[in-house]
């Protein structure tokens, strides 16, 4: 699987409250709490974009933007076509049981 790279982390100053849990959570030591207590990316540079942070936080504060963050328009037609193809694994599915259950009689 390709790695993921940075594009930027997204902040929401008004939402963050400053409880620190993405800092916690953040295996490369990226963020801090700035004087105002709110959440800023020191290290960047240094992002693996795990999304822990992201995932982590309470108040959707934050968000970790990456070079394959993909529009929700698009994203929205490609998960379209992910059921199609499940829909059509299904039916193969019951075909090839139809079939066995033809042969057994
Ligand atoms: S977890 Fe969310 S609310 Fe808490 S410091 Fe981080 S960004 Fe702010
Ligand atoms: S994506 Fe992972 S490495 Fe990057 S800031 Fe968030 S928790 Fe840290």
């Amino acid at each position: 699987m390709a790695r993921l790279k940075l594009k930027e982390h997204v902040i929401n100053r008004e939402w963050c409250k400053g409880c620190g849990i993405c800092v916690h959570f953040c295996p490369k030591k990226v963020l801090e709490l700035d004087s105002s207590e709110k959440v800023v990316a020191v290290r960047p540079e240094d992002c693996i974009c795990c999304k822990l942070c992201e995932l982590r936080c309470p108040d959707l504060a934050i968000e970790v933007l990456t070079t394959d963050d993909v529009p929700a328009e698009k994203k929205s037609a490609d998960d379209d076509l992910i059921t199609d193809d499940v829909l059509a694994d299904e039916t193969s599915t019951d075909d090839v049981l139809t079939d066995q259950d033809d042969s057994n009689e």
